[in-house]
Formats: structure tokens, sequence, C-alpha cells
């Protein structure tokens, strides 16, 4: 096993959100890291930033860039988006805050400029080094090398390091390599929906053409279509549909059927999206993934972080939040040890549950985007659950708000929530308005199951911003 203070050099793999965070991290540290990455460089070369255009930000992912002093430059080019906007088919819409009042909002940010950001800062640090089309294609952990391909000159070299960080996202070849070992296993559960995303341009002089302040949803059953505003005006789109059946992509063949499709479900986004049958059929589909995989790391010689070890799906808007919050439990177990692999493995302790309770929780956010929230049985019960927040700070807690606005951890977030979720629909039984809840009722229902069990976990419940 070796140390940590006598190790100088360290290799991360992929410069993408979390890996360039990462490299800051362990600079602040006092390492030299070398990072290899796939692509070229996203700041000389025009070239997309992969998956989505823009993702929201939320306390976590916040919390983890106020560390290294990033907050607050990050926010400027972020837009809050304070709640859900439903879309019905029958028009007019309906307006959900997605936490207790306006100061709990997620963020809307774009991905290339995010991730230019942290490169750029993370080499400003001086102990950082972004080699661009250096794919990683082999592992050898017993040797400690990794053999790289340049993209360029499709040239092959060898590269000693003591320590590799597979930052390299959900298809992440260190973690191949790390399935060969023994006792290594990676799940992968692919969804069988797939995502586009087409655009709404900004109107006159960059003017916003929905409510600027909220994440749009077209609720319709089995799929749906969201938008996320930009700092031009304009709103990404995506929509997010089955591969195969009768509302599908198999079945939008031809620009007839999808002006067709979108008439008919999306009436009021189609007048916005001028250029909706260049970008469904020139854009590409999107897949989405699940990834369960464990241990993360080969003793103390090698460690995944971000996607590469727990890739989920976008429904929470939780993945780069959660490698972020990855990166901040990391430089927390590095500070409290000093030998690599008592670090990664008290960081596998601490994040795997999480990190499976955060994708369970996504999965079925999912249903609950695409199909409860177009059901007023569902809107009442999100009314009373607010009125339950208001009316008893502290004691009452609900999932959305502890996964977006706090940063308990997600296992906790997810047990507390069910408990939550039992009460109100408890308290929901026979109601028509919200404000009519019984707040005795409630009382006693919150003190005898919910307080129980954030008492027993008060160490995890403790850790708000
Ligand atoms: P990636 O971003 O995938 O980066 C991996 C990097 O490694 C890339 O730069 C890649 O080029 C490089 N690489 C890959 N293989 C190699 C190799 N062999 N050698 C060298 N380099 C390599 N998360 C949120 O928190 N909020 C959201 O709103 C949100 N919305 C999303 C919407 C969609 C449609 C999708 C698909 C995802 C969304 N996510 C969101 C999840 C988020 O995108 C991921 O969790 C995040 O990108 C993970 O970052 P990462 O650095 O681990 O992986």
């Amino acid at each position: 096993m070796h140390a940590i203070e006598q190790t100088q050099r360290v290799t991360v793999v992929g410069a993408g959100l979390v890996g360039s965070l990462l490299a800051m991290y362990l600079a602040r540290r006092g390492f030299q890291v070398d990072v290899l990455e796939r692509r070229p460089d996203m700041r000389r070369e025009a070239i997309g930033a992969g998956r989505s255009i823009n993702l929201a930000i939320s306390t976590r992912g916040l919390h983890a860039l106020r560390q290294v002093g990033l907050e607050e430059e990050a926010l400027r080019h972020a837009i809050p988006m304070r709640g859900r906007m439903i879309h019905p088919v029958s028009g007019g819409l309906v307006y959900q805050a997605y936490g207790k009042d306006e100061s709990q909002h997620i963020n809307s940010l774009s991905r290339a400029w995010l991730n230019k950001f942290l490169m750029t800062h993370a080499e400003g640090t001086g102990r950082v080094r972004i080699d661009f089309k250096q794919r990683v294609e082999h592992v050898d952990f017993d040797k400690g090398v990794l053999d790289v391909v340049d993209e360029a000159s499709g040239a092959r070299r060898e590269l000693r390091t003591p320590v590799v960080f597979g930052t390299d996202g959900s298809g992440s070849a260190v973690r191949r390599e790390m399935v060969l070992q023994p006792g290594h296993t990676s799940n992968q559960e692919q969804l069988s929906h797939g995502y586009k995303e087409l655009t709404i341009p900004s109107g006159p002089g960059g003017a916003f053409r929905m409510e600027k302040h909220a994440l749009h949803i077209w609720p319709r059953g089995s799929y749906m279509l969201i938008a996320l505003p930009n700092e031009d005006g304009s709103f990404t789109c995506t929509l997010f549909l089955p591969f195969q059946g009768p509302d599908s992509f198999e079945a939008l063949e031809t620009p007839q059927q999808l002006k067709a499709f979108f008439e008919q479900h999306f009436p009021d986004a189609l007048p916005l999206m001028p250029d909706l049958v260049h970008d469904f059929f020139h854009n590409p589909t999107g897949t989405m993934v699940t990834v369960k995989s464990g241990p993360w790391h080969v003793d103390g010689k090698a460690l995944l972080l971000g996607d590469a070890a727990h890739a989920i799906v976008p429904f929470f808007g939780q993945g780069m939040n959660c490698g972020f919050e990855d990166c901040v439990v990391l430089d927390e177990c590095l500070g409290r040890h000093t030998r690599w692999a008592e670090a990664f493995e008290e960081l596998s302790r601490l994040r795997k549950t999480n990190a499976d309770a955060i994708a369970d929780m996504a999965v079925e956010n999912f249903v609950e985007m695409r199909d409860k929230t177009a059901d007023p049985r569902f809107l009442l019960e999100k009314s009373v659950e607010k009125v339950l927040l208001n009316a008893f700070p502290g004691e009452f807690l609900a999932r959305y708000a502890l996964v977006s606005f706090s940063r308990v951890p997600y296992r906790l977030a997810y047990e507390v929530g069910a408990i939550a979720s039992g009460i109100v629909a408890e308290l929901s039984e026979g109601l028509s308005r919200a404000e009519d809840v019984n707040l005795d009722r409630a009382r006693t229902l919150i003190r005898e199951r919910m307080v129980p069990f954030v008492k027993e976990h008060s160490d995890g419940f403790g850790l708000e911003r």
C-alpha cells in the first residue's frame, strides 16, 4: 500500500465535468495532475460538449464549486429555475414551485461553458496539465501502466502512473478493465427510451418566449418533452420517447409524421420551434443508462468517480451533482488518511449506497415527470407537501427538497422521502384543497413516523447548506 503524501504525480482519465473538477481538488492537495482527454480541446475546436446542451446544477454541485472558489462565477452564468411549468395538451399552464420559497431553486447552466470553465481553472492552478486527443485504451493495474492512443496520429504509448482516477464517463475504459479484476462487478441497464435535443430560439432582442425561471414539462404519460432556459433567451428542449412502439422514435420517420405528432401532443410548443424538422432529423438520438458497479477501486492504485462509477438517468438532474459531490467526499477522505487504499475504501463505503439511491430515485422520477405531473391527485399531494414544509419547518422533510436543496446523503433522502409520501398520501385522502389539510393529524403523523427516523440518523441530517 503506498502513501498519499509520498505520491507526487497522479493521472486522471477524462476531462469532462467531474474529471476537470477532480483535477482542481487534487491540485489543491499539492499533486501534479496529468489529465488525458479523448476529445479535442473544446475551447479551441468547435465540438459538441456531448450529452445535453444545458443542465441543472443544485446545492450539491454548487457546494463542490464553492470549495474551490468557483460557485459565484458559475452562478453568474446560470438561470434560476424556481419551479416546474406544466404544459397540459388542452392548453393553460400549471406552475409548481420546487421549494418552500423562491430561495430554493435549481439552476440552468450551459454544459460546454461549465466544462471549459473548469478546465481553464484546473490548468490555472499551475499543477494540472490536460492532454487532448489522448484516449486511454487499456490499464494494467498491477504494473501501474496505461496504454494511450493519440487520436490525431494513431500513435500508441505507455504511461506509468502510481495512481489513476477514472472519470471517463458512463462507457468508462477504466471501469471496463476494473471489472476484469476478481470480485469486481458492473451492472448496466439501458432505458427503453431515448432522447432528442430540440430548440426554441429566442424572440426579438433575445427575449424568452416562455417563462424564463422555470423548467418546462409537457408530460404525456409514457413520454415527455422538457425545456430549460439558456442565457441567450433560447430554450433547449429534450424529447424523451420510447425507441419502439406507437408513439416512438421508430414511428416518426417523416417530417409529416413529426409535425402531426407535435400538433397533436405539443400544440403550444410547435409554433415556437421553427427548426423542429431539421433538429429532429439531424441531431443524434441519445441513449440513457444506469450503471451500478463496485468496488470502485483497485487497492490504492485506481479509483472510479462520476458517471464512470455510477451513471444514472437524467430525470432528477443529479448525475453531475452527484459526481461533484464525489470530489468533495474524496477530498475529505484524503484529508483523513495516509494511504490511498484507505481513502479509496472509505470513499466507496460512503458513496456507493448513496449513488445507488440516487440512481433508483432518478428512474422513479421519470415516471413522476412524464406521467404523474399531469395528474390532479399528484398536484394536490405536491401542494399538501408544500403546506407541511411551511407548517413544520425542520420537522417535515420532502424528498425533492432534500435531494436538490441539501447535502443530506441521498440514501437518507430516499428513505425519509418514502415516509413523507406515506404521510402526504394519508393526509390527502378525501381532500380537495391543500389548505384544508388537517394540521393536528399532520403533526401527529410527522412526530410518530418522521421525527424518530431523523433522530436516529441525526449525523446525516445535520448536513444542510
Ligand atoms: P462525462 O461528462 O461523460 O465526461 C467523461 C469524459 O471522459 C469526456 O470528456 C470523454 O471524452 C472522456 N473520455 C471517455 N473515454 C475516455 C478514454 N478512454 N480516454 C480518455 N478520455 C475519455 N446531471 C445533472 O447534475 N444535472 C442535469 O440537469 C443533467 N442533465 C442531463 C441530461 C441528459 C440528457 C444527460 C444524458 C445527462 C444529464 N446529466 C445531468 C448527467 C451528467 O451529464 C453526467 O452525470 C455528467 O456529465 C458526468 O460527468 P463525468 O465527467 O463523470 O462524465
